[in-house]
């Protein structure tokens, strides 16, 4: 068997490898290679708010804008009421690829500009709080988690998955859970709001994000002291 050399791979030391399909019945080659991380050369750290529209949202402000396949979905709707397998197979497959080539993009990114990257564990509260069908969503994040997991394994860059209790009720800027930021159902729809203890205005993911981003740095300094 040959290998179209494309990624550069005759540079690595391959381990394992394994075939696998997409949904259109396309072949992939999965590899494990051998890389060296070279220490990262970025100082910044970052945190990131997995949302519960598709959104990821950085503490920087950078984002995945939620439902970026409106257009392909409109399609979709269309070959669904028209009984087109194929046609709905296909759609489906390529709202995944793009998918993926977004989470690419967006995790390439942040390990190139951050020497630590903290992700919320969305797992918890807020997905149980919705009853939403958390399929789709999870798939996405578990592999916006893998992409981020081994790029910053590759580039020297500290991950870490902190909790997320308390990120979006905190205010980033004076700690306080005031009476006005966002809670529980009610508190779903809210995007952005003042806090009523120090003033700050937030964009809800933002803050949420920069909460995490703290939770991260927190822990890195048990960690550290604990040594
Ligand atoms: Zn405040």
């Amino acid at each position: 068997m040959s290998l179209w050399d494309s990624y550069g791979l005759a540079g690595h030391e391959l381990r394992s490898g394994s075939f696998s399909p997409d949904n259109r019945g396309r072949w992939y080659l999965n590899v494990v290679v051998k890389a060296q991380a070279k220490p990262t050369a970025a100082t910044a750290s970052v945190g990131i708010d997995l949302g519960l529209k598709e959104a990821a949202v950085a503490s920087t402000g950078e984002r995945i804008e939620g439902r970026f396949y409106r257009k392909l979905e409109c399609q979709l709707g269309i070959a669904q009421r028209a009984k087109k397998k194929k046609r709905v197979k296909a759609i489906h497959a390529k709202i995944a690829n793009q998918r993926k080539n977004l989470l690419h993009q967006f995790s390439t990114q942040l390990v190139k500009n951050n020497a630590a990257i903290f992700v919320g564990d969305v797992a918890s509260a807020k997905l149980v709080k919705t009853k939403m069908a958390k399929s789709t969503l999870d798939a996405g994040w578990a592999m916006l988690k893998t992409m981020l997991e081994y790029k910053s394994h590759q580039a020297g860059v500290v991950f870490e998955v902190v909790g997320e209790s308390y990120t979006t009720q905190t205010c980033s800027c004076c700690g306080a859970i005031p009476a006005s930021s966002p809670k529980g159902r009610a508190g779903l729809g809210i995007r952005e709001w003042t806090c009523s203890d120090c003033g700050a205005v937030h964009d809800r993911d933002v803050n949420a994000a920069r909460n995490i981003l703290a939770a991260g740095h927190r822990r890195l300094a048990v960690g550290i002291s604990g040594v």
